[in-house]
């Protein structure tokens, strides 16, 4: 079996029959179909060219109810801005209407340890809901507007003091600005998609390491970067955290499995990979 853990509706096109066409094509059982709410003009102007980004942001929840599938292939998401006073009461009807079982993702311009957002993670974490966050840092010169870059979640710190405040919150690290502290160089904060060798010390294996609740969104160019940078690191990194790394795609191509059967892993790590980890989050019903 194989679950993507990280999906989206009408993403690149694929509306749902397309969607679940493509899921064949690759082999991929069930998705996580997450939303995208982001406000305007939080979200970098490249989204208009992979969806119809309407006025509740680039992939909102009113999309993904609209994916209905006979064979359950899709388990929904749902990330609303917690910053809006009604957030906790429209998780709750997501939850209790919709079967909504993840909150995210959330790619916010707002520190990640903010009151709302504590009380937001907090509440998944009593509904046992796990939570993916994007975390990017703002790079300088990426973006075509002057003055304007796209930072989400604050930085590592501030993710940790999230982790650290919501011991009872899963949450998927996901993300440049994530990914990027695989290694210990600096670079976190220069360039989205750092390569070469990884140097020993970096945050997110610290993080990993230190809290129980943090898992591995594998997913998007930022996982798949990561974990191409050095091979022989990727397998003993996968080997360490094989409970709490998750696959997904956040994307409609097949490079993340085509990677991951690349490396040799032992079977039953790749089970957990594609399939079990998920699973134990997210019992199938
Ligand atoms: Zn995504």
């Amino acid at each position: 079996m194989v679950i993507d853990i990280h999906a989206h509706a009408n993403y690149y096109g694929l509306t749902c029959e397309k969607l679940i066409e493509n899921m064949d094509q690759y082999g991929i059982d069930k998705a996580w179909l997450l939303t995208l709410e982001t406000p305007d003009p939080e979200y970098a102007y490249s989204y208009h060219k992979c969806t119809f980004v309407t006025k509740d942001g680039p992939i909102p929840f009113s999309t993904s109810i609209g994916f209905q599938d006979p064979d359950h292939r899709f388990i929904l998401g749902y990330g609303p801005d917690p910053r809006k006073p009604d957030s906790i009461y429209r998780m709750e009807a997501a939850i209790d209407l919709y079967n909504v079982k993840v909150y995210g993702e959330i790619m916010l311009r707002m520190m990640y340890d903010n009151l709302d957002a504590i009380r937001m993670f907090r509440f998944c974490g009593k509904r046992k809901i796990p939570v993916i966050v994007e975390l990017k840092y703002g790079i300088e010169g990426e973006s075509q507007t002057p003055f304007t870059d796209f930072w989400y979640g604050g930085g590592i710190e501030v993710f940790e003091r999230a982790l650290r405040q919501c011991p009872d919150t899963i949450f998927f690290g996901h993300g440049a600005g994530f990914w990027a502290h695989i290694s210990g160089d600096d670079r976190y904060d220069k360039e989205n998609y750092p390569t070469g060798p990884i140097v020993p010390g970096g945050k997110l294996i610290e993080l990993m390491r230190r809290y129980d609740n943090l898992y591995l969104d594998l997913s998007a160019g930022s996982g798949l970067n990561a974990m191409k940078r050095d091979l022989s690191f990727t397998k003993e990194f996968l080997d360490e955290f094989q409970d709490r790394a998750c696959y997904g795609r956040d994307f409609i191509d097949n490079a993340h499995q085509e990677f991951l059967n690349s490396l040799g892993l032992k079977q039953e790590i790749m089970d957990k990979i594609y399939y079990q980890n998920a699973i134990k989050l997210i019992p199938l019903d």
